[in-house]
């Protein structure tokens, strides 16, 4: 493929916002190959930007059946195009928010997937993912899983986030000791760091959300994209993202569709919280990510598309108040001092708890490398439990 510039696609419709742009499918016109393609709007020089599509070409180099394949990138000022493999079942936030809590049968799977892909990027192309999460996690009509997103260009992670975010709230917690008291000290230094990124971030009209360990001092590591497949197996498994909070930001409620993609009306409420106190974690025992009425917390740190940036201020809607501020440190406040998030205890066996435990470790040093992780009964079981996903993904 030789792609170089808009006018050898037909858009044949848009399949997602994200926070760094849109994605669309589209047919490459000379070839007839249907796409998905990426466009990134970011802020960065002339040369900055040249270096990023190159490094881009390295998804090209990866082969591999648990990672969304490439067809090249290519500079349309100002933005980035990324043409990736369509697959036509999309991310798994979208189907659990489609069908409700997914079979357990099909998160091991998942689980499966991911760990597969995390070792290939890293084994082959020493590449960290930095983004696992529901969306960034696909799904075609074979019953393929695939991963997509993950952090190849070093200038592209650079850029972004320098500019707008971090985008994962499926970040990992480094607490700076292993003892309560020096961890609990450490928390108001992080905090305080914390409220000075959000805050020049915010006040420049962008919005991040950095990870902890940047925040904590510590780099990120392959470990940290096992914390954030924890959160997401707990998300798939019980229907519903695993913190809760007091999210309530009367700007961030104001029906942005943007802001709330894939939300569907037929999905059943949230449970109420059990304790007005937003530092309570979520006790996970629902499906269904609910309705407009409770936003789930994590849609409420999606950082809004550009075009949604421009409605807002031609609203005369200020984005940054007190609320989107608030979110942040709470969920941050959670993550850190909180026990980590449990799947539903005995829900869905023993084995499956101990997986989930294990990538949910809090600290990094005890937390499971990709390659521990494959030995644990859940993922070998996993691999030949019988599950049909073929016929699973005719369902939806
Ligand atoms: P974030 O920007 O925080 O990473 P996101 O992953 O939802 O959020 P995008 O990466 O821009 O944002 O993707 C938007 C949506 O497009 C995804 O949720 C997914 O449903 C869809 N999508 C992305 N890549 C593909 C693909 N290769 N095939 C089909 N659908 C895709
Ligand atoms: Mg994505």
């Amino acid at each position: 493929f030789d792609l170089k510039n808009d006018t050898d696609f037909t858009i044949l419709q848009e399949l997602g916002q994200g926070n760094g742009g849109s994605v669309m499918k589209v047919q490459h016109v000379p070839t007839g190959t249907v796409m998905a393609k990426k466009i990134v709007l970011i802020d960065a020089k002339p040369a900055e930007r040249k270096k990023i599509v190159l490094e881009l070409q390295i998804m090209h180099d990866c082969d591999s059946q648990y990672i969304v394949s490439s067809y090249g990138a290519y500079l349309a000022e100002p933005n980035i195009c990324i043409c990736m493999e369509f697959m036509d079942k999309g991310s798994f936030d979208g189907i659990y928010k489609r069908i409700g809590a997914i079979d357990i049968r099909v998160v091991g799977k998942v689980a499966v997937a991911v760990l597969e892909g995390l070792r290939y990027l890293y084994d082959v192309h020493r590449i960290i993912h930095r983004d696992i999460k529901p969306s960034n996690i696909l799904c075609n009509s074979s019953g393929d899983i695939k991963l997509c997103d993950f952090g190849v260009s070093g200038e592209l992670v650079n850029s972004i986030a320098n500019t707008f975010v971090g985008t994962s709230i499926y970040m990992s917690v480094r607490l700076s000791s292993p003892s309560p008291s020096p961890s609990y000290l450490s928390f108001p230094y992080s905090l305080a760091s914390l409220i000075l990124v959000c805050y020049s971030t915010l006040t420049r009209s962008l919005c991040s959300l950095p990870q902890p360990e940047r925040i904590q001092g510590a780099t990120y590591s392959v470990k940290s994209d096992i914390w954030s497949l924890g959160i997401t197996l707990i998300e798939l498994s019980v229907g519903q993202f695993p913190f809760s909070g007091s999210f309530s930001d009367s700007e961030d409620n104001d029906n942005d569709s943007d802001l709330e993609h894939d939300r569907d009306s037929d999905m059943p409420p949230p449970p109420p919280p059990k304790d007005s106190s937003p530092f309570t974690p979520s006790s996970p025992h629902s499906s269904g990510n609910g309705g407009d009425a409770t936003p789930n917390p994590r849609d409420s740190l999606q950082i809004p598309s550009s075009a949604a940036r421009r409605r807002r201020r031609s609203k005369g809607v200020s984005l940054h108040g007190g609320g989107m501020m608030m979110s942040i440190i709470e969920l941050m406040h959670q993550i850190v001092n909180e026990p980590s998030p449990r799947l539903p205890q005995g829900k869905f066996g023993r084995e499956a708890d101990e997986f989930v435990n294990a990538c949910l470790e809090k600290e990094v040093e005890r937390r499971g490398t990709p390659r521990e992780l494959f030995d644990y009964a859940w993922i070998s079981n996993s691999r030949e439990n019988g599950m049909d996903m073929k016929a699973w993904a005719a369902t939806f």
